[in-house]
């Protein structure tokens, strides 16, 4: 279930540097900050990075591969896909640096298009994570009120957050709380938590009783429960930078 990022997409991530000890254009290939271009604060022209890139292709492949080698997985952070299994969609990431404003927006054949003057991690994540959040909002929360409807479990409100441990919570005061990251679970267990969420509504701790109601409504409970643990440990690791 676990999705990584393939640094030897083409056009490659880059950040572009101004230095002042740079007397010329400059690649160079780090583990934490990936491909940098240095410019020459002296530079007059505006130059045409795409052409450089293209020249230096073989060059940024060849490093970027050995690179992505010795890496573990987790370091190269961002997704090329996102896997919602939970609602059946697998989405293709597209980074498109080189773009005024950072910007993330759904295209067709669930393709998510990033833009951003250059790709950075922190930012790029900040927007997938808003665009979960969303994606939670018209997923999760009718899911969760079909569920409550169809077994008269009636809650005040719902929230979609993001918490990097739970799955979900319910407080006294009947309001629901879900982490986007159900998402990204197959759809049973996914509903296994909603149904979760919805016992407390009743029971407002893990007692038998609580048991016994989320039993009667996920006779698999336990087997879902466990199953949880597991899967826990094979989400895609940016989610929880
Ligand atoms: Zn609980």
């Amino acid at each position: 279930m676990m999705e990584s990022a393939q640094v030897t997409i083409w056009p490659p991530l880059y950040t572009i540097k101004k230095s002042t000890r740079s007397k010329q254009v400059r690649l160079s290939i780090h583990p934490q900050t990936g491909l940098t271009i240095h410019l020459p604060h002296s530079l007059r022209r505006p130059i045409d990075i795409d052409a450089l890139l293209l020249e230096k292709k073989s060059w940024i492949l060849k490093h970027l591969h050995l690179l992505e080698q010795t890496l573990p997985r987790e370091e190269t952070l961002l997704p090329t896909t996102l896997s919602l299994e939970a609602i059946g969609e697998t989405w293709q990431i597209e980074y498109k640096p080189n773009c005024a404003k950072p910007t993330l927006f759904a295209a067709a054949g669930y393709r998510l298009v990033i833009m951003d003057k250059e790709i950075q991690i922190d930012r790029t994540l900040r927007l997938l994570h808003a665009w979960l959040k969303k994606k939670g909002e018209t997923h999760l929360v009718p899911w969760l009120t079909q569920l409550s409807l169809q077994h008269q479990l009636l809650f005040n409100k719902v929230q979609i957050r993001h918490q990097k441990t739970l799955w979900g919570s319910c407080s006294s005061r009947q309001n629901i709380q879900l982490n986007y990251k159900l998402l990204f679970l197959p759809p049973h267990l996914a509903e296994h938590i909603l149904l979760h969420e919805l016992s407390h509504l009743k029971h407002l701790n893990h007692s038998r009783s609580f048991w016994r109601l989320l039993t009667s409504l996920d006779p698999h409970c336990h087997q879902h429960n466990s199953a949880l643990k597991t899967i826990e440990t094979e989400l895609p690791a940016w989610l929880y930078a």
